[in-house]
């Protein structure tokens, strides 16, 4: 039975992940909207888990929640520092921070200035994370993490600071800031690798590549490791997915990162999951119409991601 896929496209405000604009599908089911928007830099086989996450959200809806607001954190970029400050301080009153570094072309002191930004805006009470997408060897994650733990005055933890989950292990071994896995989970062969190697402190969860909320709440419950859920920089249609897996999970001991419909210029939704002091209210919107139409994507991209689904459609 053909599927009907809305497509949009949606500009960003802050260059992130390298994009400037988000694209993705939204599908419709019995049991409500689901959002398949994988990167384009994952291929079909990759992007089967995001098409599951979809389905079960339109055909299955979520276990029940356990909590009613999700803390989240504010993620800042890799800007400079009076840019970072702005952030933090427009976040909706978030109480943690999530800063990029390792970013291509910035240097150790452009972090360290954007970590003392972000200290002095969220006060000596907020926390701070940072993620540095497996940029770093041992050694100098070892160095990096000792000087930017200084900036910030004191890391909750630090993500996927190295690639390899046998380095997570040894740079956790030397140092004292904990230990994040987000891509060691989410591309990984073998998820729970991480815990059998005692390579990471916390885990990150995002839903659509890791194949929807019960696939990640059984991982979760394999990991036995704190977990943060994440957004893939979804419109609030996916980010409701990532909301329904922090509602369920028995133990929420930090902030989410789930705040990323402030990242977009435009949302498919009236009521965008938007954080107020600190925490979005677990809730799921639905797709609005006008808005759905006031993003649709031309004709081009609309078909490149029609061809998408149904390649990887052939393979469920
Ligand atoms: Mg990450």
């Amino acid at each position: 039975m053909p599927v009907d896929l809305h497509v949009w496209s949606i500009p960003l405000r802050t260059r992130f992940r390298g994009l400037t604009v988000r694209d993705g599908v939204v599908v419709r089911g019995d049991a409500g909207w689901g959002e398949f928007s994988p990167f384009w830099d994952y291929d079909d086989d990759e992007s089967l888990a995001w098409w599951r996450a979809a389905r079960e959200a339109a055909d299955e809806g979520w276990p029940a929640p356990v909590r009613d607001r999700i803390p989240v954190n504010v993620t800042v970029p890799a800007v400079d520092g009076p840019a970072a400050h702005a952030i933090v301080t427009a976040s909706g009153g978030c109480r943690t921070a999530k800063v990029k570094v390792a970013e291509r072309g910035q240097s150790l002191s452009d972090e360290i200035a954007r970590l003392e930004a972000v200290r002095d805006a969220l006060g000596p009470t907020g926390a701070i994370r940072i993620d540095a997408n497996a940029a770093w060897d041992v050694d100098s994650a070892v160095t990096r993490l000792a000087v930017l733990d200084r900036a910030a005055g004191g890391l909750e933890y630090a993500e996927q600071p190295v690639a390899s989950v046998d380095e997570l292990a040894a740079l956790r071994r030397r140092t004292h800031v904990p230990i994040a896995a987000d891509e060691s989970i989410r591309r990984a062969q073998d998820p729970l690798a991480v815990a059998r190697a005692h390579a990471a402190d916390v885990v990150v969860l995002k839903v659509q590549p890791l194949g929807g909320v019960r696939a990640c709440l059984d991982l979760a419950e394999a990991v036995g490791l704190p977990v943060v859920v994440s957004s893939a920089l979804e419109s609030s249609i996916g980010l409701a997915a990532g909301i329904a897996l922090a509602a369920a999970l028995p133990e929420l001991p930090y902030a989410c990162g789930l705040a990323t419909a402030q990242l977009f210029t435009a949302d498919l939704v009236t009521d965008p999951l938007l954080p107020q002091d600190g925490a979005i209210a677990v809730r799921r919107p639905v797709v609005d119409a006008a808005l759905l139409a006031a993003v649709a994507a031309g004709d081009d991209l609309a078909d490149r991601w029609r061809r998408r689904a149904a390649a990887v459609q052939a393979r469920a």
